[in-house]
């Protein structure tokens, strides 16, 4: 069996799961689990709308509202208007509606778990309707009852051993009668409260029923050719990989290439299962396969990684920053799930940069404030470059602020004042 991602590019409008459709035809023959983002933005919007929910603010209704029409939009140029698809989606809608009148609960990620899974909640039914009404016979598994989590809401932690269990059990023979169309992104608690897996975590969810089902491989579709040395849609002259190593996918994954969720490598290495990733529009080509221990790689790489915010920390009373002071800062950065994308030490200060997420910026602030002296930079962008020359570093930070620059044999890292 194989099992293929489709993100949210590929389901963004109705020519888009049409597209989908005539993909999935070419494998009619074969068994297929199918993994799917939401459409398009919509996870954006529904982390708008939990955070006006949150903040109890008046534009809850207009998001909302807004979400329902993109949906509806593509609902009506893909069914007729009979067709039970619109009652499903309108049921699944109900139950944030229901949430959102309520006086919103006081774990925030618990929120937002419950209103931004509705996204790939969506999303799936709407492509297995599809998929059905073209003649490919397809069958919507709600992923809620087989991806199990712990009830880190936001960050679920997989048991997996549960979830290798429930997926071998019973998705093997639903496979043979049909296709599987399932969420990416989301899971299930012990208790039955839905759990996201992280921001990109569709890529993860194939991986984990392919290791658990011993895939033959998985294929991540996505609007690009495959995985290049840089962002296509940030810079020019730049390669396409036909193959890739495992481990550096991981080390790309880690430094922030958006390309693959950074968790999805590990278990498909372990299994020594191929990942493929493939432009949904021209879905001959061969696009880049990620296999194997070791490939040197020729070029440098470049991964850009925005909305930054460089953190720098001293001590109130001017004494040196110890290893005790890194170990309780750590603490407070592990606590808030936080992961350092860079860090320096001096003797009185440490300084490191995390992604700017705001709310979770804020605590983080509160509690370090409580022990030292708190400066920060926001809007600042990290460049790694693997495999860099100088020339190459100083092309790409000329006539910018460079805030702070590392640089170890095989990678360099540049922290910039990003340009408005
Ligand atoms: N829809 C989720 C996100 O945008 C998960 C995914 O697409 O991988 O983060
Ligand atoms: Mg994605």
């Amino acid at each position: 069996m194989q099992v293929f991602k489709f993100g949210g590019a590929s389901v963004k409008d109705a020519a888009a799961i049409k597209n989908l459709a005539e993909i999935v035809r070419q494998y009619q023959e074969d068994e297929l689990l199918i993994v799917v983002s939401a459409m398009g933005k919509m996870t954006n919007a529904l982390e708008q709308l939990t955070t006006a929910y949150i903040n109890q603010t008046a534009e809850v209704q207009t998001i909302f509202a807004g979400i329902r029409a993109y949906h509806d939009q593509i609902l009506t140029e893909l069914f007729d208007p009979s067709h039970p698809i619109f009652d499903e989606v309108e049921n699944t809608f109900v139950e944030i509606e229901w949430m959102i009148e309520e006086e919103p609960h006081d774990d925030p990620n618990f929120i937002y778990d419950q209103i931004v899974s509705i996204g790939e909640l969506v999303s799936s039914r709407i492509v297995t309707a599809y998929l059905n009404q073209t003649g490919i016979k397809s069958k919507w598994l709600d992923v809620r009852g087989y991806i199990q989590t712990d009830n880190t809401y936001r960050e679920g932690l997989v048991d997996w051993q549960k979830t290798s269990e429930s997926i071998k059990e019973s998705i093997p023979s639903f496979l043979q009668k049909e296709k599987v169309v399932t969420q990416g992104f989301i899971g299930g608690t012990s208790e039955n409260f839905t759990t996201t897996l992280g921001r990109e975590g569709s890529d993860y969810t194939a991986a984990i029923f392919a290791s658990c089902l011993n895939a033959a491989s998985v294929t991540i579709w996505k609007d690009v050719a495959g995985v290049f040395n840089a962002d296509p849609k940030r810079f020019q002259n730049i390669i396409k990989f036909d193959q890739l190593s495992y481990p550096e996918a991981v080390e790309m994954a880690y430094y922030g290439a958006s390309i693959i969720h950074p968790k999805t490598i590990q278990p498909l290495q372990n299994a020594g299962i191929p990942l493929f990733v493939k432009p949904f529009l021209t879905p001959q080509d061969n696009g880049t396969v990620i296999l194997g221990e070791e490939l040197p790689v020729k070029v440098p790489v470049i991964i850009v990684k925005t909305n930054q915010v460089l953190v720098s920390v001293s001590s109130k009373n001017h004494s040196f920053i110890t290893e005790n002071h890194l170990s309780e800062i750590y603490k407070i950065l592990a606590e808030l799930h936080f992961k350092v994308n860079l860090m320096q030490n001096s003797a009185l200060s440490f300084s490191f940069c995390v992604d700017f997420e705001s709310g979770k910026f804020e605590q983080l602030m509160q509690k370090l404030k409580q022990d030292f002296n708190f400066k920060y930079n926001t809007g600042t962008d990290l460049i790694t470059v693997r495999h860099y020359e100088i020339s190459l570093l100083r092309e790409l930070s000329a006539g910018k602020t460079i805030l702070l620059e590392q640089l170890s044999r095989n990678t360099a890292q540049i922290l910039i004042k990003a340009e408005n």
